[in-house]
């Protein structure tokens, strides 16, 4: 039946030209006006209050070429109510708001040059308001919530911007400002019209702001932040360090200067994403950016990779985009490609296979394995579920896959390939066949049939069964089942192999075996001992502790007391140390150890030659609190009064009521996390559940599983792109029983038609749980 009315559907589109007004954008919407429109431009203003209750407004100006009469749907999600005036070429109009669109008649338009104005309310979702602060994040398909217009990734236009502002914030936005005015408490600013750029890369921050300028050979550079902590604050010059040796990088590979006008960046404390590639004002998330004290080589590794990361996107992405987002991994693939490749000249020390294969297979695989698996390049009919497609498929498979690729072209072909590719789609849209054609030049092989098993298709290939230890090279991606010699050997010798990359690709095999119920967590669990005590690389450490905190269930006291020898042992090194200790402080059980570490939290005196962040004291206050009922308001004075920055406070008092010993206080809280307006930042919120749900509590938390998720599809509807898996994920992590294991099926079981994009997340997060009670 459904089959039926699309084909009907079809017909009537072929027949009359005119697409049907649906919620959303759907791609025949797009493909309909990407042929129709050119030459767009966006006037847009808005006025927006100090206090985050009064409502902001806003006018907008698009100008644009048609080359064909007829109706057109622009899109405005917020409704009829929310739009005050519409003007279509100079002629005010009646209002046809419906299914998100603002429907304007044929006849008020023409063949050639069309002027629409419209004054309305913006929602505040895609602003992200709060106290003295606010930054826009449209991606991928809320700048139809923010203002009316044409959301899609092919209809690229030049925007002007003017904002009204209280006279004591500053704005960012993708260009330059051009002139400034005071009047009356009230600052009114006006940009530079943008290159060509799409909807959900325009963004503008305003508030409270500090700034740090920085230069080299005239190439500004500035940083946007609300930090507050002098030791944290003299990290700026070393993040700017990176950002100027990201650019060098990228200009140098692929021959062409960075494609616009300018590179600032916004530190944003609580920000949803790691970041956000605007070009001209580059989101930042506050705790990847400003490490904390003593970082490990991983925290490092990870601010520089994302750093890179958003870098490469002003290439890839926003000078070249894709022309849908089923392609949206076209960019992923080569940012996050690109950024191990800029960040190993930075690191000499650390060894790259190492760290591409925890940060790219291990994460897959967390993916790759479950039934909520997916192709890299997935279908997508309407934009509204675009935020569905990202995954770790998307940002950590494909990278492997890319790797493949480079390596069958060799490397110069390859930045040959990827050269012509940038100069022949520069400000334009661009399609991963495109890509494919372009690349295929280049070599005898057959990148067709390659990138369908590759691109096209789901999962981990599992490989023939294997007497040797498999994947030492850690360069291949899959499954490789290991015969019971295979495992034994592995088990024995894993600690005396000599590169850090063939032990951990060793442990990642016996993992992905032991899942396959080829060895016990038992004896997963003995082989993670043992290979802790020796290991010296605090990479392959910290994904070893990984692999423990999935499998130290099955043997806590043995798991427990390795950790408390772990951190306490000054012959193991300062990284691996750190990392132990934090895994403790999650697991711990035993009272004796309760107790040290109660001290350790209130004299702020860690064990000798131990570092401890202001965030592990956070982390040790919270699971202090939640094993000591009794003590939980000295706990929060003490903790509390040591927090001087005002949005770490905020954060301290959003989720502390979550560690309440009072099941009443508890279920308030998680009922107020069902109601959107509380979900504004969503990082606190994820905290709130990951604490309600502890796995110390998970008994009494049986009741949140099935209201969070029934929430699912609300939580993508008013959520960002990330918060779908991350809130289910925060759900789930901390319960192992049998009983949240079968809610979770029955409530499978009741949702037989369930969106799949959606599904695919639950599954992918409930994969743990109800692997270990299958
Ligand atoms: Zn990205």
């Amino acid at each position: 039946m459904k089959k039926l009315l699309f084909l009907l559907a079809c017909l009537l589109t072929a027949c009359t030209g005119v697409v049907p007004v649906e919620n959303g954008v759907s791609r025949d919407l797009a493909r309909e006006r990407a042929a129709r429109i050119s030459n767009l431009k966006y006037d847009l203003s808005f006025t927006i209050p100090a206090s985050p209750e009064e409502p902001c407004s806003g006018c907008a100006t698009l100008r644009f070429n048609l080359d064909r009469k007829g109706q057109l749907q622009l899109d405005f999600r917020p409704g009829s109510q929310a739009v005050q005036t519409l003007i279509v070429n100079g002629r005010e109009m009646s209002i046809d708001a419906r299914e998100e669109h603002i429907v304007i008649p044929g006849r008020a338009l023409r063949k050639g040059p069309n002027e629409l104005s419209v004054s309305f309310t913006p929602d505040d979702t895609p602003l992200n308001r709060r106290q003295d602060l606010l930054y826009t994040l449209l991606v991928p398909d809320r700048a139809r919530t923010l203002f009316p217009c044409f959301d899609q990734p092919d209809l690229k236009a030049r925007f002007s911007l003017s904002l009204d502002i209280p006279e004591d914030w500053v704005a960012v936005s993708n260009s330059e400002a051009k002139e400034e005015s005071l009047s009356v408490g009230r600052k009114h600013l006006s940009f530079q019209e943008t290159p060509p750029i799409p909807t959900y890369l325009f963004a503008f921050t305003a508030g409270r702001w500090n700034t740090a300028a920085f230069e080299r050979d005239g190439r500004p550079v500035t940083i946007y932040y609300r930090e507050t902590d002098p030791a944290k604050l003299a990290q700026l010059p070393e993040i700017y360090r990176q950002i100027d040796a990201s650019l060098d990088w990228l200009e140098d590979y692929t021959g062409i200067p960075l494609p616009f006008p300018k590179y600032d960046c916004v530190i944003v404390p609580g920000f949803q994403f790691g970041g956000m590639e605007h070009p001209g004002a580059i989101l930042f998330n506050d705790t990847r950016m400003f490490l904390p004290e003593a970082p490990t080589d991983a925290e490092k590794l990870s601010r520089t990779e994302l750093i890179a990361h958003e870098t490469s996107h002003l290439w890839f992405g926003d000078a070249v985009t894709m022309e849908w987002f089923d392609d949206v991994w076209t960019k992923e693939v080569f940012a996050n490609h690109f950024a191990a490749l800029i960040t190993r000249p930075l690191f000499p020390e650390i060894d790259y296979r190492t760290q591409d294969f925890r940060n790219f297979n291990i994460r897959a695989y967390e993916e790759d394995r479950t039934a909520g698996t997916n192709p890299i390049r997935q279908r997508l009919d309407n934009l509204q579920d675009a935020g569905l497609v990202y995954g770790n498929i998307v940002y950590q498979k494909s990278p492997v896959v890319m790797r493949m690729l480079s390596d069958t072209l060799g490397a110069d072909a390859f930045r040959e390939g990827i050269r012509s590719y940038l100069q022949r789609y520069l400000y334009g849209n661009a399609t991963w066949p495109g890509l494919i054609d372009i690349l295929d030049q280049y070599t005898d092989a057959d990148l067709k049939s390659w990138s369908h098993r590759w691109v096209e298709e789901s999962g981990m290939p599992v490989y023939p069964e294997s007497d040797v230890l498999p994947n030492l090279s850690a360069l291949g991606y899959g499954y490789y089942p290991m015969t019971e010699r295979a495992i034994v050997t592995a088990i024995d010798s894993v600690t005396a192999l000599e590169e850090p990359y063939q032990r951990l690709s060793t442990l990642a095999n016996l993992y992905e075996n032991m899942l396959h119920g080829r060895l016990s967590p038992a004896q997963m669990l003995s082989c993670l001992c043992g290979e802790l005590r020796a290991e010296r690389n605090p990479l392959v450490a910290s994904s070893a502790l990984g692999y423990l905190g999935y499998v130290w269930r099955y043997c806590p006291a043995e798991a427990e007391s390795l950790l408390y020898e772990l951190s306490r042992n000054r012959d193991i090194p300062a990284q691996v140390r750190i990392s132990a200790f934090r895994s403790l402080v999650h697991l711990h059980r035993e009272t004796v150890v309760d107790d040290e570490l109660r001290g350790i939290w209130l004299r702020q005196q860690p064990w000798p030659d131990l570092d401890l962040s202001s965030e592990d004291y956070h982390t040790l206050a919270c699971e202090l609190a939640l094993r000591r009922p009794q003590e939980m308001d000295e706990i929060r004075t003490l903790q509390r009064s040591r927090i001087t920055n005002p949005d770490r406070l905020a954060r301290f008092d959003f989720v502390w009521p979550s560690l309440s010993p009072d099941k009443f206080v508890r279920d308030s809280v998680f009922a107020s996390l069902l109601e959107p307006e509380n979900r504004a930042t969503e990082p606190w919120v994820q905290e709130c559940l990951r604490l309600l749900n502890h796995p110390l509590r998970q008994a009494e938390a049986l009741d949140y599983i099935v209201p969070a998720l029934d929430e699912m599809q609300e939580i993508q509807r008013t959520g960002d792109i990330f918060f779908p898996k991350n809130w289910i994920v925060a759900t789930l992590s901390g319960h192992d029983s049998e009983e949240a294991a079968s809610l979770v099926r029955g409530w499978l079981g009741s949702h037989p038609d369930y969106p799949p994009l959606l599904l695919n997340k639950i599954l992918q997060a409930s994969d743990p749980l109800l692997r270990s009670r299958d």
